[in-house]
């Protein structure tokens, strides 16, 4: 293949920043529609604002069969770019379906709704996993930047999340939804202009091994697996159940962490009433002012010679991640007793669910870049994504089983759950770690 393009940026390669960018956009729209869709469907037909007057229950059951089916769309696009495209291609045809979907979300009838939810969902697999891939792409193989590379990209992602909801948000409550769904459109073109305007910054980067000029890369796609790319996608496919338990956790936030801020907790301050939704945005900022700090952390414990594998790093950010939830259960417990929640609880819980995000996300990204063969990087990128999409599920489950549990033994339970897992990770790391056969071990590359 050709070599990828070597220009820096930062320290890092100038390609890095395209993706960051069309990242960025796309997560805006991305976001920015979540924010607002069961927003939309649940208000009146008749209201000044109309919706389209669906029941909380079919609203909910809408947008998590929504948020599975995004990131389930990730295995096709992962296979589409490993057997035919290539990953660059891919997202070029996955932002261009996304910005047509959300640009038909502005028109006002029930065929321009499904059919843009179906471009989205079509949009988000050709992309998603295709651009995660791209950005394992830029770095050599045991270069030790390479985590950091995609916290940088992981940065971009919760910029454009954290954004999002507030504009987005504003624009519906002020003019209306479908101008809501446009604003969120014109941020993914944006998006796909970035990235067609960056192509040059990505040469060598996601080429479709079957166009190779190198017979060797062609050969890769007919020859066999090793024993040891075996092993190896055996670690990543037990690795996704530390994904799946990390996102079943981690996605109450949307869910029943959103609704006991908007029920449970008293969101005053300073004399006005903090909307509950403002709250979603937290996370996102957490991720912008810590994620260099927590990266460091792991990088200069590395440079030590300390334990710093992925699977270490996973197996902690579910733990701290979990952790987290005990702030919930003092919540629980507060509101139980006074009839309402402080919000320094929630705060704190998300404070603790970010630390544990930056420790596992963007590190499970890196691992799966570093450990995949070539020929499968981006059907097993999309494999994770699709973990992701199970986690989501699995968090609208248990949000709705807590009903009959009870918050404050829901939230407990998650806490205690997450921490025996990521101990008995741990525990496991060793025969774990062999699997990988080296492949998960950094070196200095002078930049
Ligand atoms: N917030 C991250 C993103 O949007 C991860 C989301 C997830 O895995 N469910 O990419």
């Amino acid at each position: 293949m050709t070599p990828p393009s070597q220009a820096q940026w930062f320290g890092h390669p100038k390609g890095l920043f395209v993706l960051f960018m069309t990242e960025l956009w796309e997560r805006f729209s991305y976001y920015g529609m979540r924010a607002i869709l069961v927003l939309y469907l649940t208000a009146s037909v008749t209201g000044a604002n109309p919706g389209l007057g669906w029941t909380n229950v079919e609203a909910l059951t809408f947008y998590g069969w929504y948020g599975f089916s995004v990131y389930m769309a990730s295995l096709p696009g992962g296979y589409l770019a490993d057997r035919f495209l290539g990953q660059k291609k891919t997202v070029l045809i996955g932002a261009l379906l996304l910005a047509l979907g959300h640009l038909t979300l502005a028109f006002q009838n029930m065929q321009a709704f499904y059919g843009g939810i179906f471009l989205i969902v079509l949009g988000v697999g050709l992309l998603k996993p295709n651009i995660s891939t791209m950005v394992g792409g830029l770095y050599a193989q045991h270069d030790i930047r390479r985590d950091k590379g995609f916290t940088i990209f992981y940065i971009g992602i919760n910029l454009g999340a954290a954004f999002a909801p507030i504009l987005v948000g504003w624009v519906a409550y002020q003019y209306g939804w479908h101008y809501g769904f446009a604003l969120a459109g014109i941020g993914m073109l944006l998006s796909l202009i970035l990235y067609a305007q960056g192509q040059k910054h990505l040469v060598g980067v996601g080429d479709f091994l079957g166009k190779s000029t190198q017979a060797e890369d062609r050969a890769k796609l007919r020859q066999p697996l090793t024993q040891v790319e075996k092993d190896r996608i055996w670690v990543l496919l037990l690795s996704f159940l530390i994904v799946v338990t990390f996102w079943g956790a981690y996605e109450q936030a949307g869910g029943l962490m959103n609704l006991y801020a908007e029920q449970k907790t008293n969101r005053h301050l300073l004399g006005m009433e903090i909307p509950a939704s403002w709250f979603q945005s937290l996370t996102g900022f957490f991720v912008i002012s810590l994620g260099t700090l927590i990266a460091n952390f792991w990088t200069r414990r590395a440079l030590k010679g300390k334990e710093s594998s992925s699977l270490a790093k996973m197996a902690i950010g579910t733990m701290i991640m979990g952790s987290g939830f005990f702030f919930m259960t003092a919540a629980a417990l507060q509101y139980e007793q006074m009839g309402q929640a402080a919000m320094y609880w929630l705060i704190l819980a998300y404070l603790f669910h970010v630390i544990g995000e930056l420790s596992s996300s963007p590190v499970a990204l890196s691992f799966i870049t570093k450990l995949a063969p070539a020929q499968y990087a981006s059907i097993i990128m999309g494999a994770y994504w699709a973990a992701t999409g199970l986690g989501e599920k699995l968090a609208g489950m248990i949000g709705a089983y807590s009903e009959h549990w009870g918050e404050l033994q829901t939230f407990t339970g998650i806490a205690i759950f997450c921490i025996l897992f990521g101990g008995l990770i741990l525990l496991l790391l060793k025969p774990l770690k062999r699997l990988t056969h080296g492949a998960d071990d950094d070196t200095l590359i002078e930049s």
